[in-house]
């Protein structure tokens, strides 16, 4: 990596957006635009992880979902966006979240095989939102054990690993495709900008017309949506 290269922490003169990477990036950057941000180059063409913009000293970053929050709330990047699920599964500390994108909706919901009976004792939860889970079912007095799993959570009712799921329901087909049904509804889920608390007072002048512009586009899709 050259000397040019060398990615620094966001100084005051620059912005750094934090991008969630995969099916909300597409409806991101239209948003982005509207406010005035554009990448220099086409990011589904390239496998590089940052990308200057049409503006100086704006830069993107385009990362995993789960390691957004934390990139802003350590404030290696001044702005994030992320759906409301990792949002949750990272806890809020260190960020403010201005605006709700109003993108890729979906809903958090527990999952069983169809047509099967929830255990009556201790319910085995196969998950990726640990912390979300627990939360919920410890709010409910249901008793749980968690198991930590990154993807095809479908598969553990199937396996007799999980008598239960906890995960993201879009149309419902995964789920049906898998025998499983929807059980209970936990959150509704959106893409929201998060803006590293810090940032949000040192570089205001830079942030909040870029929050309103913003807010203006989300606005004006829906009303041209309704
Ligand atoms: P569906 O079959 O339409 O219910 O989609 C469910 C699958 O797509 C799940 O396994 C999710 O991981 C994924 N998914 C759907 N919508 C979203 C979203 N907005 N954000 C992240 N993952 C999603």
């Amino acid at each position: 990596m050259s000397e040019n290269n060398v990615i620094k922490t966001s100084t005051q003169d620059t912005l750094t957006l934090a991008l969630s990477k995969g099916r909300i990036l597409k409806e991101t950057l239209p948003l982005l635009a509207a406010a005035g941000i554009e990448p220099a180059e086409d990011i589904s063409k390239s496998r590089k992880l940052v990308f200057d913009t049409n503006l100086p000293n704006v830069r993107l970053l385009v990362i995993r979902a789960t390691d957004v929050p934390t990139y802003v709330e350590l404030g290696a990047a001044d702005l994030g966006v992320a759906g409301k699920d990792v949002l949750m599964e990272h806890g809020d500390e260190g960020l403010y979240e201005p605006l709700d994108l109003e993108i890729a909706h979906c809903r958090l919901m527990t999952a069983g095989i169809k047509g099967a009976a929830i255990p009556q004792g201790r319910r085995r939860v196969a998950t990726k939102f640990i912390d979300t889970a627990k939360r919920w079912y410890a709010e409910r007095g249901i008793q749980v054990d968690l198991i930590k799993l990154y993807g095809g959570m479908e598969l553990a009712p199937i396996m007799g690993l999980a008598d239960e799921i906890v995960d993201i329901v879009d149309t419902g087909n995964t789920l049906r495709a898998n025998g499983l049904e929807p059980r209970e509804w936990m959150a509704d889920i959106s893409t929201r900008l998060v803006v590293n608390k810090a940032a949000m007072k040192m570089k205001h002048v830079r942030i909040q017309p870029l929050l309103e512009q913003m807010r203006e586009a989300v606005v004006r899709k829906r009303t041209t949506a309704a």
